[in-house]
C-alpha cells in the first residue's frame, strides 16, 4: 500500500460514509473522507474504529466440506454437482441463494444472474428482506418504481424533519449528525420523533411523539384527513400529478385528532402540534425507517407516510420528500439488481416484456419465468422439504430470520447447506455441509449504493488472507461448473459492474419506468460516487420527482386508500407485554466485527432488556437483576435494565447478540413468523411476550 490514502466506504450501515484508509506503522488507521457527500468527514464511532477490526483470529481461511478443510476445486465441484444434481432430479425451485445487503453490488448481480437467469428459479432473496422491503413495496405502489426521491441534502435545508420509526442518533448516526448540526445552524429548523421508546435520536426533538407499538398509520392517516380539514391539500399538484387521491382521502375522512390520540396513546395536545408543525411548513421531509417497515402492515404504513407529502405537493424539491433510510451497507445495490426474490433484475419486475428483455440479454433461454419465495417462505419450504440445497452468502439467518430455532432446524433437516462467510463463527456456518472463506472489508472491490441511491466503490486495501476469495468469484467457479462458461466470462468486478450498466440501459430509450436505473455513464474505474440514475455524461441526480412526473405507466403517483390495522398478534394475558428489537450505538449486527474492539464493546458490554419501571416491579424482576423474556416461540434469559424511556407495556432488546456470544440471548427467537403480505417484511417491532424473574437452578 502505498502512503496515498485508499478511498473505499464504510461496510456498515446504509448511510454509506466515504472512508480514507492510510498505513499507519503495523496498522492501518481511518477517517471520513471530507469529499464523500454522504459523510463530508464525518464518521461515527463504528467508522471510526474500522482500523481495529482487522486482525484475522477468527477468520474462516479455507474451504471446508463436512467439517474438514478441502482445496478450492473440491468444494466448489461439491456445490456444484449438488446444485446441479437436486435441479436434475427435483427442478430448478428445489434450489435457493439466501444473499445480504453486505454483498457488494458485483456479487449480487452474479448470484441473481445464476439463479434466475441459468438455474431458472426465482429463489433469491435477501436479508434486505428483514429491513427494508416494505418500503420497496410502498415505493413501487406510489411511484411506479423502487425509487428514494431524496438526498441527505434535504435533510439539512428542511424546515421541518419528522423521523418515523427511526433512532438514527445510533442505528445511522452521521445522519443524525447532519441533521443535528443543520438544528444547530438553524434553531427555527423543527424536529419531531415519532417512536414508543425515548431515545438518544429524541436529544434534538422539539416534540416527541411516544406512540403506542405499530399505531403509526393512524397517526398519518389522521393528518391526511387533518391537512383537508385546515386546506393543507395541494389540490393542484393532485389534479396534474397523482391518481387515487379521493379513495385515499374518503378512507381517513372519520379520523379526528382526540380519535387518533385515542388509538396512538397520545395526548391531545401532541398530535394537535405535530399536524400544526406538518401543515404550516412546507418545507418538511419525513425520514422512515425500521419502526415503520418492521411490520405486518408495513407497506401500508410506509404509503400512509407517502401520502401526506403527495398530498401536499412535497416531495421532489429540496427539503420536501418522504425517505425511506435502509439499514444495510448495500440493500439499495441489492435492489438495483434483482436481490429481491420478487425481482428480475435492474428494476424490473417478472412481467412478459421484462423476461424476453432480461433473457435476451443475458442469452439465458431457461430465465425464470415467475417471483421466487421471499425470506420467511424460503425458510419454511427449506423446513417443509421443498428447497434440498441452499447456499447462504454472508448472512446469519439461524439469529436473524424470525422464529430462529427453527430455522436451525431446517438447516440441520437440509439435505445440502453451502455457507459462504468470512469467520466460521456463527450459528449458521456450525450448519453447514460446505464452508466457503470469503474476502472482508479491505480486502475486495466493487461497489454499494447508499439509502440516497449514492453508488460509492469499495475498495482493496489489505492482501486476500489464506484463500479467502471474493463472493463473486465463488458464484462464477459453481455456475462455469454448472455449465455455464460462456454466460460467467469474468475475470475481475469492473467486467460484472460494466455489464450491470449495460443492462440497466439496455432497450430503455424512452422507457419513463425504466431509465430509472439507467447508469449509461458510469465507468467502473474512474466511478466517483453518484447518484443514480446516471445519464450519458456521467451526472447522477439529486432528486427524483422534480417535474411531477412518476415512474407508472400514465407518468402519475398513487395514493393508497388503507385501512389503518393493528399489530397481527396484539399482546394478551399470557404474554401481556410487547418485545421490540433494535441496534445499539456501537456494535453492528452480530457483532463479527465491531466485538472485536474493546471501545467499542465499553459502550454496552452485554445482552439487556430495558423496561419500565411499573412493568419490572409487575414482573417481580428486580432492576439489574437476570429475567426470563419468553413468547410462544422461545425465550431468552437477559439482564433487566430499568428506564423510564419506554412506554409502560413495552420490552426493548438489542438485536446483536447470538448464539456464539450469548447463548441465551438470541432476540429473533422469540419473533413469530408474521409478515406483510404484500412485502413478506417480518413484525419485528412487535412480539407479544412475558417477563418473569430468573431463578436459577
Ligand atoms: Fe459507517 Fe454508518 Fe457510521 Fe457512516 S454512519 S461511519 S456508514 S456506521
Amino acid at each position: 500500500m502505498t502512503s496515498e490514502p485508499i478511498r473505499t466506504t464504510c461496510p456498515y450501515c446504509g448511510v454509506g460514509c466515504g472512508v480514507l484508509v492510510t498505513r499507519n506503522g503495523d496498522g492501518y488507521s481511518v477517517r471520513g473522507d471530507p469529499e464523500h457527500p454522504a459523510n463530508l468527514g464525518r464518521l461515527c464511532s463504528k467508522g471510526a474504529a474500522l482500523g481495529e477490526t482487522l486482525a484475522l483470529d477468527d477468520r474462516l481461511l479455507h474451504p471446508e466440506i463436512g467439517g474438514r478443510r478441502a482445496s478450492w476445486d473440491a468444494a466448489l465441484d461439491t456445490v456444484a454437482w449438488h446444485f446441479r444434481t437436486v435441479v436434475e432430479e427435483h427442478g430448478p425451485e428445489a434450489v435457493a441463494f439466501y444473499v445480504s445487503g453486505q454483498l457488494l453490488t458485483e456479487d449480487y448481480y452474479v448470484a441473481n444472474k445464476l439463479m434466475k437467469g441459468f438455474i431458472g428459479s426465482g429463489n433469491i432473496d435477501t436479508n434486505s428482506r428483514l429491513c427494508m422491503s416494505s418500503a420497496v413495496a410502498g415505493h413501487k405502489r406510489a411511484f411506479g418504481s423502487d425509487s428514494v426521491p431524496a438526498c441527505y441534502e434535504d435533510l439539512e435545508v428542511a424546515d421541518l424533519v419528522t423521523l418515523v420509526g427511526s433512532n438514527a442518533a445510533w442505528a445511522h448516526p452521521v445522519v443524525y449528525q447532519r441533521i443535528a448540526a443543520a438544528k444547530k445552524a438553524r434553531p427555527a429548523m423543527k424536529i419531531v420523533v415519532i417512536d414508543p421508546r425515548r431515545t438518544a435520536t429524541c436529544d434534538i426533538a422539539d416534540l416527541h411523539l411516544a406512540i403506542a407499538p405499530g399505531a403509526d398509520a393512524w397517526l398519518f392517516h389522521g393528518l391526511l384527513n387533518h391537512l383537508r380539514r385546515e386546506n393543507g391539500i395541494d389540490w393542484a399538484y393532485l389534479e396534474r400529478h397523482v391518481e387515487g387521491f379521493g379513495a385515499a382521502l374518503a378512507e381517513v375522512a372519520d379520523l379526528s385528532i382526540p380519535g387518533v390520540a385515542e388509538r396512538c396513546g397520545l395526548d391531545e395536545a401532541q398530535v394537535a402540534e405535530f399536524y400544526r408543525l406538518f401543515t404550516a411548513t412546507p418545507k418538511s421531509v419525513t425520514l422512515f425507517s425500521q419502526g415503520i417497515n418492521q411490520s405486518s402492515s408495513g407497506v401500508d404504513k410506509a404509503n400512509a407516510v407517502i401520502n401526506v407529502h403527495l398530498a401536499t405537493g412535497r416531495i421532489g424539491k429540496p427539503g420536501a420528500a418522504p425517505f425511506s433510510i435502509t439499514g444495510q451497507p448495500n440493500a439499495m445495490g441489492g435492489r438495483e439488481v434483482g436481490g429481491l426474490a420478487n425481482q428480475l433484475a435492474a428494476h424490473m419486475d417478472f412481467d412478459a416484456e421484462a423476461i424476453d428483455r432480461v433473457g435476451r440479454f443475458w442469452q439465458a433461454p431457461g430465465i425464470a419465468r415467475r417471483p421466487g419465495l421471499k425470506a420467511v417462505e424460503l425458510f419454511e419450504a427449506v423446513a417443509d422439504g421443498r428447497i434440498k440445497a441452499l447456499w447462504i452468502m454472508a448472512t446469519n439467518p439461524v439469529v436473524s430470520v424470525p422464529e430462529a430455532d427453527r430455522v436451525a432446524a431446517a438447516l440441520r433437516a437440509c439435505p445440502f447447506v453451502v455457507v459462504s462467510d468470512n469467520t466460521r463463527h456463527t450459528d449458521t456456518a456450525a450448519l453447514a455441509d460446505v464452508l466457503l472463506p470469503a474476502a472482508a472489508w479491505g480486502e475486495k472491490d466493487g461497489t454499494v449504493t447508499n439509502s440516497e441511491r449514492r453508488i460509492s466503490r469499495q475498495r482493496a486495501f489489505l492482501p486476500l488472507p489464506g484463500e479467502a476469495r471474493p463472493d463473486w468469484w465463488m458464484v462464477t467457479e459453481v455456475a462455469r461448473r454448472m455449465g455455464h462458461q460462456a454466460a460467467f466470462p469474468y475475470a475481475g468486478p469492473a467486467a460484472i459492474f460494466d455489464e450491470h450498466a449495460a443492462l440497466s440501459a439496455f432497450e430503455n430509450a424512452g422507457r419513463r419506468d425504466f431509465d430509472l436505473t439507467g447508469l449509461v455513464g458510469c465507468d467502473y474505474e474512474r466511478l466517483q460516487p453518484v447518484q443514480w440514475p446516471v445519464g450519458a455524461d456521467g451526472r447522477g441526480q439529486a432528486r427524483l420527482f422534480a417535474d411531477g412526473r412518476y415512474f407508472s405507466a400514465g407518468g402519475l403517483a398513487s395514493m393508497l386508500a388503507a385501512p389503518a390495522r393493528g399489530p397481527a398478534n396484539p399482546a394478551d394475558a399470557g404474554h401481556p407485554l410487547v418485545f421490540n428489537t433494535g441496534r445499539i450505538r456501537d456494535q453492528w449486527h452480530t457483532m463479527s466485527r465491531t466485538g472485536k474492539t474493546a471501545r467499542l464493546l465499553a459502550h454496552i458490554a452485554e445482552p439487556y432488556v430495558e423496561m419500565h419501571p411499573a412493568d419490572l416491579r409487575r414482573a417481580g424482576v428486580r432492576a439489574g437483576g437476570l429475567a426470563r423474556v419468553a413468547s410462544a416461540h422461545g425465550e431468552l434469559l437477559v439482564r433487566a435494565v430499568a428506564s423510564a424511556d419506554q412506554r409502560e407495556g413495552s420490552v426493548f432488546a438489542p438485536i446483536h447478540w447470538n448464539g456464539q456470544n450469548s447463548a441465551q440471548a438470541r432476540v429473533d427467537a422469540l419473533v413469530g413468523a408474521v409478515t406483510d403480505p404484500v412485502s413478506g417484511q417480518p413484525e419485528f417491532k412487535h412480539a407479544p411476550v412475558a417477563v418473569t424473574p430468573y431463578e436459577a437452578g
